[in-house]
């Protein structure tokens, strides 16, 4: 049985991609296990996400709330020693911060101070990172690298919140490499301010190669994985 749309092509198009993945990392003169593919399950059903980790997947990446919320509770978290960890990478209310709280291991979209501040807890620990704004269209979210220093203070000096590095996703119309190049040179400032924050979440499937070559330690992959998402969940 080969069948593309089915859980035979799906652990096809995974192999692939973890394989190239690889590949573009060790082209970089990069170990592979420095990079984590989040696999990005948004507007699929639960038992995609389930297919994924009978497949040995253990970070998917959601973008809405509440339909995560509720995959989450019907999937799970894995347990302690195996954890299957979902990582919200989609824009933010501060309202819904509490739900995202219930269910997430990390939010890749923290863009501003209130954000930071909705997220706090005083039982358990969430990791962040800062999406930075890569083109000058403020509807488009993410932090400008002359606030960047503030939000990363903010976030540091927020309970329960563990600054891990930043975040972005390529600009339409732009060369990914270009773009990525500029993300880099952010977590570097990062780092001068944060030491410890040196993830970097950036790529996905049309641009993940671009990405690992500027350094990306974690690569946000939905349809070169899943295959084609439907029209919504
Ligand atoms: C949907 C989404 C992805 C995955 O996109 P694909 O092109 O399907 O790989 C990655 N990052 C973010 C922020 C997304 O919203």
């Amino acid at each position: 049985m080969n069948d593309a749309s089915g859980v035979d092509g799906l652990a096809e198009r995974l192999v692939l991609v973890q394989q190239s993945v690889a590949d573009a990392a060790r082209a970089a003169g990069r170990d592979p296990s420095e990079v984590t593919t989040i696999v990005v399950t948004k507007f699929h059903p639960p038992s995609l996400v389930r297919d994924l980790v009978a497949l040995g997947v253990r970070d998917v990446g959601e973008n809405r709330a509440q339909e995560a919320a509720a995959k989450a509770a019907e999937v799970g978290s894995g347990t302690t020693a195996d954890p299957l960890r979902w990582h919200f990478i989609g824009q933010l209310q501060t309202n819904k911060a509490r739900i995202v709280r219930g269910f997430a291991s990390a939010v890749h979209s923290v863009d501003r101070p209130a954000l930071a501040d909705a997220l706090r807890s005083d039982e358990s620990e969430l990791d962040c990172f800062l999406q930075l704004a890569l083109t000058d269209d403020p509807g488009r979210g993410g932090v400008t690298g002359a606030d960047l220093p503030s939000l990363a203070d903010r976030v540091l000096t927020t309970p329960g919140l563990r600054l891990r590095g930043v975040m972005a996703v390529a600009p339409l119309g732009e060369e990914p490499r270009r773009a990525f190049a500029r993300v880099r040179e952010a977590s570097e400032i990062l780092r001068t301010i944060a030491p410890e924050a040196t993830a970097i979440s950036a790529g996905m499937s049309g641009d993940y190669a671009d990405a690992i070559a500027e350094g990306a330690t974690h690569v946000r992959i939905g349809t070169a994985i899943t295959g084609k998402r439907p029209e919504r969940a």
